[in-house]
């Protein structure tokens, strides 16, 4: 199917959007089997006032259904993700139900039953006989064009498809297809309902499996063709290098084998090469073994199979994207977030090389005629941006950090990118300003990977040199000349927070949360956690002391209370509004941050020192209060930064620091020495 309207721009930040409608008050499940109750609890968390109907044709996947929903709720209250008053507004006013009759005031309706076109077409023609004309009706097909369920429809521009990823409930993807009969407002909704509700949704083109299922299916369809070499843990094996679990571990896991031969007959109508493996009918389950198990695997084998999996998964990218069937941005998103690559498929081309990805590609032709080629020089291929996603708004770029499933933590690469976009607009005179935000409702940024610094741990120049390198963004902030406002959407923790406090001014909503909690690992704020806020809200000494010593929070209210925050606001839509706002008034009158020595009053290191009920490590905390106390002393901002760098640099020496980190790479509570 051609491409016939242009796609929306997924690649954008979707809660800029301003809805023209409000969230959903009803909503309605069609189907209660695998999928559907799990869509229903992501929705009741969401949501808990949501009156929720889950309707089905038969009682028994109702009954389960119940209990599916009662036993997700009572592990999220034994796991204390769930306060009781919360559990009990999600499981209440739902209706599991065979009355579809009880669905007529729902705003939206997602169908979840069997994977099947007349069976839906049937259910869509009563559901809009039964709803009022403004409801959004989907379906959750994995396969099915959006044409071939909803053209028969009186009103298909209410209509488009939703497609979730298991565990529904917990995957963050969904895709929204944007199909010619669905309404753009239709389309936008989706696209911020689903971010509005904790999701990160993605907008594709209308074709048979849309984006992602077409990686997922042909590298399981690839790998069931590979048994005739290799078995079963062999192959998923060698694909552990990039996946979390290999095709057939998660075939057992999703019961997959029959949607593999249903959506990949489907794919056929595109070519004959897309044709199911034959194996995949006559087995039930996989004999597998865990992920990360010892499996013999000669080394020529692992690469006759590694060359294999990576032409298939090559192979589809390039023509996701050749055919504008989604984004590059999306497509490498995508693959990590919702099929559990341990990098996107252009970052796997990328340490590779041109040459290896033409030689792969070039070996997958011979032994699989007829699958796509790229179409565009592989360059083309690796021109985006990975983690962040940029915005313009009334003259103002908009950069979203995009990793929801790191809580949008900071990494190498991804301060790289925010660099590039400032440097970038630096000197554009259609530029006013910049705002710096993170994806979601949650989080700014909950922090930095730890990426290479463990291996740094005990050697004091190295550690020095890494903080200074990672200051680079923060460095080039310091010495802007256009306003950049730091949109505070969560939590702002560690190298999250260092990036927002060197912003020229910070807005947060309420829910907002900043903290240093590196002490916890026996580590200090080292890009300047420990003397910028000193310098610039010299007011906050008291507060900063127990936060960079003691890891202690703070809320939006104590930042707005000592001037950390300008301003606090209700929503995300508020947020960027008023960041917006704030570059506006910033023109032509940007704050630098001080020079000079700065009055910081006293630090007392309590003889225990503890973060909640954390016991600390003395060592380290005196360090860091060294460091604070040095840095307010300094004649110049340079010489304070220089300080804390030399801070972070001896801390990274202490027994403190190799537990502390030690402990977090384990996963432990840390057992630092008294
Ligand atoms: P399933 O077979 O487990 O459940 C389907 C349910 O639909 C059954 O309980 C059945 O009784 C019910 N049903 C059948 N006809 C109905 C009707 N007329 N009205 C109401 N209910 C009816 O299927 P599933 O795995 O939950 O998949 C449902 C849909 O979601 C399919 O289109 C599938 O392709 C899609 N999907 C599933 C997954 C997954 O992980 N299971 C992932 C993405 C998409």
């Amino acid at each position: 199917m051609d491409n016939k309207k242009e796609l929306y721009p997924t690649a954008h930040n979707p809660l800029l959007i301003k809805p023209r409608r409000p969230l959903p008050n009803e909503i309605a499940i069609i189907g209660a089997g695998t999928i559907g109750p799990d869509i229903g609890y992501y929705l009741k968390s969401a949501l808990p006032g949501i009156k929720l109907f889950l309707v089905d044709v038969a009682e028994k996947p109702l009954q389960n259904a119940e209990k599916r929903l009662e036993g997700y709720v009572q592990k999220a209250i034994d796991r204390t993700k769930m306060k009781q008053d919360k559990a009990e507004a999600v499981l209440k006013n739902i209706s599991y139900t065979m009355d579809y009759d009880q669905i007529k005031a729902c705003d939206l309706v997602i169908e979840a039953a069997t994977e099947n076109i007349p069976l839906k077409q049937k259910i869509f023609a009563a559901v809009e006989k039964i709803v009022g004309k403004d409801t959004i009706i989907t379906s959750n097909t994995s396969s099915i064009p959006a044409d071939r369920i909803f053209s028969k429809m009186k009103h298909p521009e209410r209509t488009t498809i939703t497609h979730f990823f298991a565990p529904a409930w917990r995957s963050l993807p969904v895709e929204v297809i944007d199909w010619e009969g669905a309404g753009r407002e239709v389309v936008e909704y989706l696209f911020w309902f689903f971010a509005q509700t904790g999701k990160a949704p993605i907008i594709t083109d209308n074709v048979i499996c849309f984006m992602l299922d077409r990686v997922f299916d042909n590298w399981c369809n690839e790998a069931a063709y590979l048994l005739k070499d290799a078995s079963v843990s062999q192959i998923d094996k060698a694909t552990e290098e990039y996946v979390f679990a290999g095709p057939f571990f998660v075939l057992n896991m999703a019961n997959g084998n029959p949607i593999i031969i249903e959506t990949n007959t489907l794919q056929m109508e595109e070519g004959a090469h897309y044709k199911p493996a034959a194996i995949l009918a006559s087995v039930d389950r996989w004999l597998t073994h865990r992920p990360g198990s010892k499996v013999d695997l000669p080394d020529d084998l692992k690469g006759a199979i590694r060359d294999r999996v990576l032409g298939i998964l090559f192979s589809q990218s390039f023509d996701i994207i050749d055919r504008g069937i989604g984004t590059k941005e999306d497509l490498n998103f995508g693959c990590q977030i919702a099929l559990g690559f341990k990098k996107g498929p252009f970052d796997v081309m990328r340490e590779m090389g041109e040459g290896e990805v033409a030689r792969i590609m070039k070996k997958f032709q011979e032994e699989r005629p007829g699958f796509p080629q790229p179409k565009e020089p592989f360059s083309s291929y690796q021109d985006f941006k990975r983690f962040i996603l940029v915005d313009e708004m009334e003259g103002v770029k908009i950069i979203t950090l995009r990793r929801p499933q790191a809580m949008n933590a900071l990494s190498d690469e991804v301060n790289d990118e925010i660099l590039s976009v400032l440097q970038q607009h630096e000197r554009d005179p259609s530029v006013e300003g910049f705002v710096i935000t993170g994806y979601g409702n949650n989080a700014f940024s909950a922090g930095a990977d730890i990426g290479k610094f463990p291996s740094m741990l005990g050697d004091r120049d190295a550690s020095i040199q890494y903080t200074r390198d990672c200051a680079k963004v923060q460095v080039f902030m310091d010495r802007m000349q256009k306003p950049l406002v730091a949109a505070v959407n969560g939590l702002a923790l560690g190298g999250g927070l260092e990036v927002a406090i060197r912003c020229h001014c910070m807005v947060a909503t309420r829910n907002a949360r900043f903290q240093f909690p590196e002490i916890t690992l026996g580590i200090l704020p080292g890009i300047g956690g420990c003397v910028v806020p000193y310098r610039k809200w010299p007011q906050g000494a008291s507060l900063f002391h127990e936060m960079i010593c003691l890891g202690r929070p703070i809320s939006a209210k104590e930042a707005s209370d000592i001037g950390m925050v300008r301003k606090t606001v209700d929503d995300y839509s508020q947020l960027i509004q008023t960041a917006v706002r704030e570059v506006k008034n910033l023109k032509g009158r940007i704050d630098t941050i001080p020079e000079g020595t700065v009055d910081i009053g006293e630090i007392t290191i309590p003889a225990e020192p503890m973060a909640g009920k954390q016991p600390l490590s003395r060592e380290a905390v005196s360090i860091a209060a060294r460091t604070i106390k040095e840095g307010a002393a300094a004649k110049s901002l340079s010489d304070a930064l220089e300080i804390c760098y030399i801070g972070f640099g001896e801390i990274a020496c202490t027994e403190a620091a190799r537990e502390g980190i030690s402990a977090f790479l384990e996963k432990r509570r840390p057992q630092f020495q008294k």
